[in-house]
Formats: C-alpha cells, structure tokens, sequence
C-alpha cells in the first residue's frame, strides 16, 4: 500500500529500486530496508510513518478480492 493505492510487491520494488542497487538486483525486502533505511523510517512500526511517506504492508482485514495493483493491474 503506498498512498491510497495498492501494489503489487515487483511494482513496490520497481518503483523504489534505488539507483545504487540495480546492480544487485535486489529481492523488494531489500530494497524497502535500504530506501528505510536512508530516510531514517522504521519500516517494521507501521504507527510511525504514513502510507504517503513509505510503502505499507497489506493486512489481511484489509485485502479485497477485487484489489488490483495500480500499476501492472495485476490481481493481488
Ligand atoms: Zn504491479
């Protein structure tokens, strides 16, 4: 979830890869504990950051069946 749309975890990493990481090709964990950890964000409290600041997870009270991940609009 980043801002009020939802994601899928390729497009998350997709859109946060940062450019020191391409060559690694990183799994989107990685990459969401490097861009958390450059902005000082403790991805693992979801009480401390906004959606609008950092991606958050998903829970799973808030999965709809018809959600689709605003970019690719693949099912999630
Ligand atoms: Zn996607």
């Amino acid at each position: 979830m980043f801002g009020e749309q939802a994601y899928c975890t390729d497009c998350i990493r997709d859109l946060f890869l940062p450019f020191d990481l391409i060559d690694d090709d990183p799994t989107v964990e990685q990459v969401l504990d490097f861009v958390a950890r450059e902005r000082g964000i403790n991805r693992y409290d979801e009480n401390s950051f906004s959606a609008y600041q950092f991606p958050k997870p998903i829970g799973p009270e808030e999965q709809l069946d018809s959600e689709r991940c605003g970019l690719c609009h693949r099912k999630l």
